[in-house]
């Protein structure tokens, strides 16, 4: 019998375990989009490089950004010797490096900021909040590419990002889900809606871990979810991902 082609034509590279936690969501989540799509035992073409995050998140607080790009790079050029047709960074924070991967490899990226920012337009919203690392709430190379997307982006106050910051690290990372923090991010969701956000962008692939749309006034967009809905699509060679 002649081998058969795979229903999903191409295979998806994942840097991922930034953390395994959520890493365990993407699997999940992109096998479940090719299953319901293909039906029957489909399942995704998938090459996973897991990270070890500890020496990860030490470079990110030493601000090594250049020593974190290199890492990346590799893990991207591994991928692609794998045979990956594309590559998915499972993380928001490390798209800050995004295009030193994709100088490396010239493969498409799936870029995370991008997908989330067309499924708020899709919505319609043009005012949301942003809760992530520091880094991603912060700096531009998340939040620039939303404000070109046509976006208005709204960040918690100081002492507020810290502490989602600190959640980030020190509980979900680890696995821990504790309904104190759910509390808290509830609190700082409710402020931001306050102040006009018309939904809330879940910028940290563990956040949604611990909220959930039943936990916010606010349309959720979490990016875990809306990032492996792109992979999909990108798998099913639907959509076209820019290799620049
Ligand atoms: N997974 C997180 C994010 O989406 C943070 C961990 C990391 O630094 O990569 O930003």
């Amino acid at each position: 019998m002649p081998a058969q082609q795979p229903a999903s034509h191409k295979t998806l590279g994942i840097i991922g375990g930034m953390s395994w936690e959520s890493t365990q969501s993407y699997y999940r989540l992109i096998n479940q989009g090719i299953k319901e799509r293909l039906g029957g035992l489909h399942s995704a073409e998938l090459l996973i490089h897991s990270i070890d995050l500890e020496p990860i998140a030490t470079l990110q607080a030493q601000g090594e950004w250049e020593e974190l790009g290199d890492i990346m790079a590799s893990s991207g050029k591994r991928l692609q010797a794998g045979g990956a047709d594309g590559i998915l960074i499972a993380t928001n924070t490390m798209h800050k490096v995004a295009e030193q991967v994709q100088a490396a490899t010239n493969l498409p990226l799936i870029h995370i900021a991008d997908v989330a920012a067309q499924a708020i337009n899709k919505q319609g919203l043009k005012k949301v909040a942003l809760l992530g690392t520091q880094f991603t709430m912060t700096e531009d190379f998340y939040k620039q590419r939303l404000i070109d997307a046509g976006l208005q982006v709204l960040i918690p106050d100081t002492e507020a990002r810290k502490e989602v910051h600190r959640i980030i690290y020190e509980e979900l990372c680890q696995g821990q889900l504790l309904d104190s923090s759910r509390q808290y991010y509830q609190q700082v969701i409710k402020e931001l809606a306050a102040q006009g956000s018309e939904g809330v962008i879940l910028g940290c692939t563990e956040i949604g871990l611990l909220i959930s749309q039943a936990d916010s006034p606010i349309p959720v967009f979490d990016t875990t979810a809306i990032h492996a809905a792109a992979a999909v699509e990108f798998l099913l060679g639907s959509t076209e991902f820019s290799s620049k």
